[in-house]
């Protein structure tokens, strides 16, 4: 059964849709099946995935309202390998109309159910809120994956998101966790990345992922061309890095398989 897993913070710009298109591809470079779900009304990931948001027959937000299924809504990413559930700014509404229907927080969560099956991952691309939305991905998740970038204000940003997290976690899915925490456009060379580094470690330990992203221009411009990172330039340290990165989170599922066996 797939794993479920929101890449989620409440700050716009920290490398949360760029991460989830990249891992998407990378995990399927990896040989996992791979759904990738946008929940941001933007629709960067959409974008980003090779989609056109503007002319989408049916989008997550159907899915959410109950008008379509989730297969009708489904498409393939172009150049990815993985499958995408796309979405644009008829997702604004959701945060509204949602509020009216049964299982308001759990409507993606029983929307998954039937074809959680048919993957092995799930990245759900949350907006920058704690909204209704983000709700529903951590209602539908197992874990949450957070980017962030090593400056100051977003460790104080980072806390209130962890106690938020918690928050929703024991009210309205109590097994959800942490599943890693990810540096994006790291610099090495700045004194504070190296600061926000030792307090997160000490924080955090082994939640925060070994794998940094460094900032690295071929994934700001791989969106542009609809593709990921690992299509439009399979060499560049973007592509690279997000490749780790899905060793890395494949290698802690085997660890976290193999701890829940033994
Ligand atoms: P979010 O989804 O959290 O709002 P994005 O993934 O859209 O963040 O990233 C914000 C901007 O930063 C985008 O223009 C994106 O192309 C760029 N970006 C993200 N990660 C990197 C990186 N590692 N190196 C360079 N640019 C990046
Ligand atoms: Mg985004």
């Amino acid at each position: 059964m797939a794993k479920v897993f929101a890449i989620a913070n409440q700050k716009g710009g920290v490398g949360k849709t760029t991460s989830c298109v990249n891992l998407a591809a990378s995990l399927v470079a990896t040989q996992r099946r791979v759904l990738l779900i946008d929940l941001d009304p933007q629709g960067n990931a959409t974008t980003g995935s090779g989609v056109d948001k503007l002319n989408l027959e049916h989008s997550v937000y159907d899915v959410l309202v109950g008008n379509c299924d989730l297969a009708q809504a489904m498409q393939s990413s172009e150049h990815g390998g993985y499958q995408l559930l796309p979405a644009n700014r008829d997702l604004t509404a959701a945060e509204v109309t949602l509020l009216d229907l049964p299982n308001k927080e759990q409507r993606l969560r029983q929307a998954l159910a039937p074809i959680r099956d048919n993957y092995d991952f799930i990245l759900i691309d949350c907006p920058p809120a704690l909204s209704m939305l983000t709700i529903n991905a951590l209602v539908a998740a197992d874990g949450v994956i957070i980017p962030m970038q090593c400056e100051y204000y977003a460790l104080e940003g980072l806390s209130d998101l962890v106690n938020s997290i918690q928050r929703i976690g024991q009210l309205l899915n109590p097994s959800l966790r942490i599943e890693g925490i990810l540096r994006t456009m790291y610099d090495a060379r700045i004194g504070l990345t190296n600061e926000v580094t030792a307090q997160l470690q000490a924080h955090f330990g082994e939640t925060l992922y070994e794998t940094t992203i460094p900032r690295n221009v071929r994934l700001a411009e791989a969106p542009s061309h609809g593709m990921p990172a690992l299509v439009y330039d399979k060499a560049s340290r973007g592509a690279r890095a997000y490749l780790e990165l899905a060793r890395e989170l494949v290698t802690r599922q085997r660890r976290v398989k193999r701890a829940v066996t033994a």
